[in-house]
């Protein structure tokens, strides 16, 4: 017996989830369920983070949580437990996959059958933002290469357990050459280990067109974090509705199971809603904790329940559909089905399942690191770049001098351009002469030199060589 906590939710969320914990212990499912309380209740009982530290006890013990949507109510200062969970609790995996269910329910992709792999802690998602002068706000976007070792090769993984064929990685490494540019020299990197599976990078805009209109052409897709919110909805969507799909969330000590979708409150109470995204979810859960042949039978049971065209109201259609029940008599359905196995859409075997090898990251020695040079990041409501490049030439030594302006990442001088739009907020790069290195003194003196004469400097980035290899982006057009 497995010990599992459970959490209802809102909404639809205590509906679909009694069903869905019906569905598992009539297929022999062993497990023990630990039920917590989380979400609008709590929030509204003006605990913000809308769980209390005793369920966080019970999450912690289990490890293993099934978690039905939840609502955060509108207005500020709630914090969202989703994101709080996966970042708590090192979920740094989040699986999503999007199969249809073609000719049973309405898709224009008959064949697609992809699963998402989105890196679920890191990117633009930490959540630091500054706003930096009148004109420009910052959102940092942090990769780190633990991080992406550990997606990647949970990619890999995934695909060698569950007999995938390709793995593809889509970024935006073109511009943003350090971040993404990391993502990707890392999935090279581990796609070596696993020769027996083909691997592949696409720019992420032209792969996500192609993703929406042909998503036969790939397999797994892993992504960094915001490609990977924003493309698993339209993939689950594309494969027929977001109301069918089921995701995991994957640490190394702990798990979360969900739908994808919310608590659809309008919908709450009526009998009405789809188990089968929290359905997918609990499946994913019963392979995770060892209980393959239970989530097998469960899948087969569901997949011959929407072929026989048992129907929720949300994927029923007048045509292909025979009958359009409830949320209690679609899982009634489901039991009765169970022990069987569709006979147009191909069953599921979850029998060869091992557990993914993932062992822990191990921290690499350290490369050589030089400073070499400094950003200066500078609020000034001038418009003539030639102007600055004066002011910050009063501050260069015989060592550091002014080598570039940016606004925006573009290059305003030298040899800007006069069409060039440019806000308040400039980048100034002072660099060693030749092959020199600087100090941190040279920096604060630079700092309090700029301090002296006004120069209001909003913030610094050092710029080091890695190994001798200048580790920091250029000026656009530089
Ligand atoms: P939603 O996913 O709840 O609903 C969107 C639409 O899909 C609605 O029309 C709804 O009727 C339909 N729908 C969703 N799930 C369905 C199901 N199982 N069966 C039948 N129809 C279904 O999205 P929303 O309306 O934007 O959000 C409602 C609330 O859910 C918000 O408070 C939001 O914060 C929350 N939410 C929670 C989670 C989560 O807990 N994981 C995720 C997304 C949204």
């Amino acid at each position: 017996m497995k010990r599992i906590t459970v959490a209802k939710g809102d909404g639809i969320g205590p509906e679909i989830m009694d069903a869905t914990l019906e569905i598992m212990k009539a297929a022999g499912a062993e497990i023990i369920v630990d039920e917590i309380e989380v979400g609008e209740k709590v929030y509204l009982s003006g605990n913000n983070a809308g769980i209390s530290k005793e369920s966080w006890d019970v999450i912690r013990k289990n490890k293993v949580f099934l978690k039905a949507p939840i609502t955060t109510p509108q207005g500020g200062g709630y914090k969202s437990l989703n994101v709080s969970t996966r970042k708590f609790l090192g979920l740094y995996a989040n699986i999503r996959p999007c199969f249809s269910l073609h000719p049973y329910v309405d898709t224009k992709h008959p064949q697609m059958d992809i699963v998402i792999v989105r890196e679920n802690e890191e990117d633009l998602y930490a959540g630091i933002e500054h706003q930096q002068t009148d004109e420009v706000v910052q959102c940092l976007k942090l990769i780190s290469r633990p991080g992406c070792e550990k997606i990647i090769r949970y990619a890999f993984e995934y695909a060698k357990q569950y007999g995938r064929k390709k793995v593809t990685c889509f970024t935006k490494d073109n511009i943003m050459k350090q971040t993404d540019g990391l993502f990707h020299q890392v999935f090279d990197e581990i796609a070596k280990e696993y020769p027996e599976i083909e691997n592949e990078h696409w720019i992420i805009d032209i792969g996500a067109a192609k993703m929406a209109d042909t998503p036969e052409a790939f397999d797994v897709i892993v992504m960094p974090n915001l490609y990977g919110d924003v493309l698993s909805d339209v993939a689950a969507q594309i494969a027929g509705s977001v109301g069918l799909a089921g995701s995991s969330n994957i640490g190394e000590e702990c798990a979360m199971f969900e739908a994808i979708h919310g608590s659809a409150p309008r919908r709450a109470g009526q009998n009405m809603a789809n188990p089968s995204g929290l359905l997918q979810g609990a499946v994913q859960m019963l392979i995770h904790i060892g209980q393959a042949d239970v989530a097998e039978k469960i899948q087969n049971a569901w997949l011959k329940t929407i072929e026989d065209g048992i129907h929720t109201y949300d994927i029923y259609k007048e045509g292909i559909s025979k009958q359009k029940v409830g949320t209690k008599e679609f899982a009634n359905a489901v039991i009765a089905n169970l022990g069987m196995k569709p006979s147009i859409m191909k069953s599921v075997s979850y029998s060869n399942n091992a557990k993914l090898n993932l062992p822990k990251y191990k921290r690499k020695s350290p490369r050589k690191k030089d400073l070499v040079g400094v950003d200066l990041f500078v609020n000034w409501t001038g418009s003539d770049p030639n102007e600055l490049a004066l002011e910050m030439k009063q501050l260069e030594s015989a060592e550091v001098q002014v080598s570039m302006i940016t606004n925006r990442g573009i290059k305003v001088w030298p040899d800007g351009f006069n069409e060039t739009f440019c806000t308040d907020h400039w980048r100034c790069r002072f660099k060693a002469q030749t092959e020199n290195f600087i100090s941190k003194e040279q920096i604060i003196q630079l700092l309090q030199l700029a301090n002296s004469k006004g120069i209001d400097v909003i913030k610094t980035e050092n710029l080091y060589n890695f190994d001798g290899k200048a580790s920091y982006s250029l000026g656009q057009g530089q």
